[in-house]
């Protein structure tokens, strides 16, 4: 009997897949360039279903039902070329390979045109949730053709995780989509990360909280809106004391966080896609900013302000504060990363259902949170919606939180506590509702040292100022 699907590389991303395929009752095969992963896997955990284990790729290719179904699950990048280049001369029309890793979506538009041209159907597909998500179930964003989405699907589906008797799977769109989305979620994940970050650093450097004080409040918060994966660890890592020193584990931890790319490959992406995600890319600056050692040594005896904490009475009402400001700012980190899955759903003709990426990150993935529901509803009742935040029950949720968030952030700049998430969060709110922006002045600025050029409110056209003349106004076209 053959395999009904394939894992290539076996780290601790493709032996938990394949695990849980062969848990699901679907038989793999195996290979991996060091045989010796191979090996290991069969002997620990054979068991647990059919396993093909291959010691090359000829035997792995021929172990498998066809048409056949392969999942790379090796490094991203070069690795990830050199494999698809072994297995395409092995391969024959209609065969489909996934990538499993987290692939540049470019890359994979790429890998996916050179294997349509030659008959085989590439699909990228991210997969979030760790290597507990891969055992597990985790959350399964595959882009490509239809036709192996129709093939792959049920697969991926039932090993993916499941909420509500739904999977976390489904067919997000044609080529890169899948890795696209795969990226945004890992920004809104930064967005997300360094906004519960700030909330703690709030409670803990103005409102004088112990860690131990914080990880119940995060607690609390977790069985109401804000229930979510990020805030339950994060109560979890609060309350977590180191046995060395028997300090709070977070006080023992370097203070410089580290970041594998895709944070940043988001912004990379707003940035020329032109979408403003600012919320996302603060979070990655503050990443950088605390692994910037040199510059923050230097920089330590810099003056902050005289009051540095909240007194007692108002540091009792901030926690409720923090909370409605968290959640706000939250909704905002949603929007910026909803609206780059349609600016670049747009840009590559992709038609990707946003509601349904809320619906399938609802489980198995690092941002999954009861939240994800409401933004699956607002993409229900209004599929082309411009920003998530005119949804009424997000509109109504910023309009309760504004006083609290806006004294939050004040709060903030007083006592010299860095919220860059939460700041620029309020600023995106309080940009988009403004009747008018001050780049009204920008191009007037730019028309003067530039000629570049400004449109009028009251007429069509283009016009330039003689700002170096008698300042009268002429047609620009
Ligand atoms: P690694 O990214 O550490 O990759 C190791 C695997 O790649 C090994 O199987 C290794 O084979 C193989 N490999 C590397 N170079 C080559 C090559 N030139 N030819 C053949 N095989 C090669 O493994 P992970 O399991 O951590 O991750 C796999 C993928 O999943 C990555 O793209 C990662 O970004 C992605 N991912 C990881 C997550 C995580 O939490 N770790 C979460 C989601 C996605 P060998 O044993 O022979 O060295």
């Amino acid at each position: 009997e053959q395999a009904r699907i394939g894992v290539t590389g076996l780290a601790v991303m493709g032996r938990n897949l394949a695990r849980n395929l062969a848990r699901h009752g679907h038989p793999v095969a195996l290979y991996n360039r060091t045989p010796a992963r191979t090996r290991s896997l069969v002997e620990e955990f054979g068991s647990e279903g059919e396993f093909h284990p291959a010691e090359s790729l000829k035997e792995f290719v021929d172990s498998l039902e066809r048409p056949r179904r392969i999942i790379i699950m090796v490094k991203a990048g070069a690795p990830t070329d050199a494999v698809i280049d072994e297995l395409v001369p092995l391969l024959e029309p209609g065969d489909m390979v996934v990538d499993g890793g987290n692939a540049d979506y470019r890359d994979t538009r790429r890998r996916e045109k050179a294997l349509r041209q030659q008959g085989l159907h590439f699909v990228g597909s991210g997969i979030s949730g760790g290597e507990e998500g891969a055992l597990n179930g985790p959350s399964i964003m595959p882009g490509g053709s239809a036709e192996s989405y129709e093939s792959l699907g049920p697969i991926l589906e039932d090993i993916a995780a499941k909420v509500d008797g739904v999977p976390c799977c489904t067919h997000v769109g044609p080529d890169g989509a899948g890795h696209f989305v795969k990226m945004v979620h890992n920004g809104i994940e930064y967005s997300d990360m360094q906004l519960i970050a700030e909330a703690y650093d709030l409670l803990r450097h103005a409102a004088g909280k112990r860690p131990g004080e914080i990880a119940e409040i995060f607690r609390t918060w977790n069985s109401g809106r804000l229930e979510s994966y990020l805030v339950e660890i994060t109560a979890e890592v609060l309350a977590h004391t180191d046995a060395e020193t028997g300090k709070p584990f977070v006080d023992v931890v370097l203070d410089q966080a580290g970041q594998k790319g895709t944070g940043s490959w988001t912004v990379q992406n707003a940035l020329e896609f032109g979408v403003p995600v600012s919320g996302i890319a603060e979070a990655v600056f503050a990443r950088s900013l605390s692994g910037s050692a040199e510059l923050r040594a230097a920089s330590r005896g810099l003056p902050g302000p005289a009051e540095t904490w909240l007194d007692s009475a108002a540091s009792d009402r901030f926690a409720d504060d923090v909370e409605q400001a968290l959640y706000a700012s939250k909704i905002v980190a949603y929007a910026q990363g909803f609206n780059l899955i349609q600016a670049g759903s747009k840009e590559f003709g992709w038609d990707i259902d946003a509601g349904a990426m809320a619906t399938i990150w609802r489980g198995g993935c690092i941002i999954r949170a009861s939240f994800l529901n409401r933004i699956k509803e607002a993409f229900d009742s209004e599929p082309g919606r411009p920003t998530l935040l005119t949804d009424a029950h997000f509109a109504e949720a910023l309009g309760n939180a504004q006083a609290a968030w806006r004294r939050v952030v004040s709060t903030a700049a007083q006592l010299g506590v860095p919220a860059p998430g939460f700041s620029a969060a309020l600023a995106y709110y309080d940009a988009l509702r403004a009747e008018r922006l001050p780049a009204a002045l920008i191009q007037g600025q730019r028309d003067f040292f530039g000629a570049h050029t400004y449109k009028r409110v009251d007429t069509s056209g283009s016009f330039h100022t003689l700002w170096g003349g008698d300042r009268s106004e002429i047609p620009a076209d």
